[in-house]
C-alpha cells in the first residue's frame, strides 16, 4: 500500500531547504502541471537528500529529477517535454534537451546568476497514452508507482507531490522513509541486481557515502546475483553489453574519485563486486597495499592532478591481472588510448626494466633507461615491485625507480647550450653530442660545476671552425 499519512517535511519547511530562485522555479513547474490537470512529483535523490539533511539546513540542489504525470492530446509529445516547453517559455536562458520519443525532457541552467548550475530532468509517468480523470486516487497512484518501481533502492524511490491539492505529500510505496530513518540500503525486488548488475556499485556508492548498512537480504541478492555470474553479461558476452560497461565505467569512476573509494573499494571487494571488472580480479592484500602505495606516489609526483587519479586507481587494479587479460578489460572499459596500451605493454616494460636495471652501474645508464617511460608506468612497474620483495635485486628496482623520479630525472648539467654558445661553440650537430655527455657526466659524478664541465667540454671536444 502506499503511505502518505506522515511526510517529515511538510511543504512549508521543504521551501527553508530550498534557495529562493529553485523554490520558485518548482512553484512555476507545479503551477503548469496544474494549468492542464496533471500531477507533479519531485522524486529521486532530490527527496532523499532534503529529507536526510538537518533541520534549518539548505540543501545545495544541482541534479534534480521531476516526474509528470499527465495526458497530452497530441500523441508525439509527452507531457514531460510539454512541461518542460512552458517552462522555457517562462526562463528563455535554459538550454532544453529532448530525449527518447516522448518520455523525458531535461532543462539545463549553466552558471546561472539566480540557479547556477541546474540540471532538472522531467519524465512522464504514464506509459500508455490514453486520458485519465487525474483526480482518480487510485490510477493516480498506480501511475506514479510504476515509474518509481523501476528505480534502484528504496530511499530513492520516493516522490513527493508539488502539485495541489496536497502538495507537500510523500508518496512512500515501498518503505523508503523508514530506511532512511533506520539508513539501510534496499533493493525493491529480488531480481534488482540481475535486472541491472551497474546497482551493486551504486549500493556501496551510497551505502559509504551516507553512511548507511545495505541491508541483509539486499546484500545476500548481491552475493547471488555474483554468484550466478552476473558479470559475464559485462564482459562483452552478450548484446547488452556496450550500454552496461559505459554505465559500469561510470560508476567506478564516481566510486574511485570520491573521498570515500578506500572503504568503497572494500566493500565492493567483500561483496566480490570486483569481479565485474575481470572474473579473477580480488582485493587481497598484495593489491590493496599496492592500490593505496600507488595513490601515495600520485600524491607526490602529481600534485596539480593533471592525471586523471580515479583512472590510474583503476589501472593499479587492472595491472594486477594476469598480462593477457589487461588490454582487453581495459578497453571493455573504454578508457583512453594511453591507458590501453599502458597496461598492454606493461608486462614488456616491466620485464624490460627489472632485468635491465641491476646490470646498470652508471647512473646516466639508468636514466637514459627510465627516461624512455611515462610516469604512470614508472609508478605502476615501482609499486608493482614488491611481488619478490625478498629478491634483493628486484628490491633495488623499486629504489632506483624512486631516486629516478625525485632526484635523477632532474639533474641538469652545469652548462646549457646557450653557455656553449657563450664558450665560441657553434649550434649544430655537434652541440647534441656535447649536451648529452655533459648530461652522463653530471650524472655519473665526474663533473659537478661550471669550471670542470668548461674543463670536461674542452678536453673531449674540439671546436668545430
Ligand atoms: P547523486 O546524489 O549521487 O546524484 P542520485 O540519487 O541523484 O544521487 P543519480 O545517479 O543521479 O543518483 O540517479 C537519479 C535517480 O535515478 C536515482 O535516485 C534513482 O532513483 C534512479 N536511478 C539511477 N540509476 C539507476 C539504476 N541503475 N537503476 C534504477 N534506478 C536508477
Amino acid at each position: 500500500g502506499v503511505n502518505t499519512a506522515y511526510c517529515p517535511l511538510p511543504i512549508s519547511r521543504l521551501r527553508d531547504r530550498l534557495t529562493a530562485p529553485l523554490w520558485k522555479l518548482l512553484q512555476k513547474a507545479s503551477q503548469e502541471a496544474e494549468k492542464r490537470g496533471w500531477h507533479l512529483y519531485l522524486v529521486g535523490g532530490a527527496v532523499r537528500d532534503l529529507l536526510l539533511a538537518e533541520n534549518q539546513k539548505q540543501v545545495l540542489l544541482e541534479d534534480i529529477d521531476l516526474v509528470v504525470d499527465g495526458f497530452h492530446k497530441s500523441a508525439d509529445v509527452g507531457a514531460g517535454v510539454e512541461l518542460a516547453k512552458a517552462l522555457q517559455k517562462i526562463y528563455p536562458g535554459v538550454r532544453l534537451e529532448v530525449h527518447g520519443q516522448f518520455q523525458t525532457a531535461a532543462l539545463l541552467w549553466h552558471k546561472d546568476p539566480d540557479l547556477g548550475s541546474l540540471w532538472i530532468d522531467i519524465a512522464t509517468a504514464r506509459t500508455e497514452f490514453y486520458p485519465y480523470p487525474a483526480a482518480n486516487p487510485e490510477v493516480e497512484a498506480s501511475s506514479i508507482r510504476q515509474d518509481l518501481y523501476r528505480r534502484d533502492f528504496t530511499i530513492n524511490a520516493l516522490a513527493m507531490r508539488l502539485t495541489k491539492p496536497r502538495a507537500g505529500e510523500l508518496l512512500d510505496f515501498f518503505g523508503g522513509l523508514l530506511d532512511l530513518q533506520s539508513r539501510q540500503i534496499r533493493v525493491l525486488h529480488a531480481n534488482s541486481f540481475i535486472e541491472d548488475p551497474t546497482r551493486i556499485y551504486r549500493a556501496v556508492r551510497f551505502a559509504v557515502r551516507l553512511n548507511f548498512e545495505i541491508e541483509p537480504q539486499t546484500e545476500s541478492y548481491i552475493r547471488y546475483a555474483i554468484a550466478s555470474g552476473i558479470y559475464e553479461q559485462i564482459q562483452g558476452k552478450n548484446g547488452r553489453a556496450p550500454a552496461l560497461e559505459t554505465r559500469l565505467k561510470s560508476e567506478l569512476k564516481y566510486i574511485l574519485q570520491a573521498p570515500y573509494w578506500k572503504p568503497a573499494l572494500q566493500l565492493l571487494a567483500n561483496l566480490e563486486a570486483l569481479r565485474c571488472i575481470h572474473p579473477t580480479l580480488e582485493l587481497d592484500e598484495k593489491l590493496w597495499w599496492e592500490v593505496r602505495l600507488f595513490d601515495r606516489c600520485l600524491q607526490k609526483f602529481d600534485p596539480q592532478k593533471t592525471l586523471e587519479h580515479w583512472q590510474m586507481r583503476l589501472e593499479v587494479l587492472i595491472a594486477y591481472l594476469a598480462p593477457d587479460f589487461r588490454g582487453k578489460v581495459a578497453s571493455n572499459l573504454q578508457l583512453p588510448a594511453d591507458s590501453i596500451e599502458r597496461l598492454e605493454n606493461l608486462d614488456k616494460a616491466e620485464t624490460n626494466i627489472t632485468q635491465s636495471l641491476p646490470k646498470l652501474p652508471l647512473k646516466s645508464e639508468i636514466v637514459q633507461l627510465l627516461r624512455q617511460y611515462n610516469l604512470p608506468t614508472l609508478i605502476l612497474i615501482a609499486v608493482r615491485c614488491r611481488d619478490v620483495v625478498y629478491n634483493v635485486s628486484t628490491r633495488t628496482v623499486r629504489q632506483k625507480i624512486w631516486r629516478y623520479l625525485t632526484e635523477w630525472s632532474q639533474i641538469k648539467a652545469p652548462l646549457n647550450g646557450n653557455d656553449l654558445k657563450a664558450l665560441g661553440y657553434k649550434p649544430g650537430k655537434q652541440f647534441k653530442e656535447i649536451l648529452d655527455a655533459l648530461l652522463t657526466a653530471t650524472l655519473d659524478e665526474k663533473i659537478d660545476n661550471r669550471e670542470s664541465a668548461e674543463a670536461f667540454v674542452a678536453e673531449h671536444f674540439q671546436m668545430d671552425k
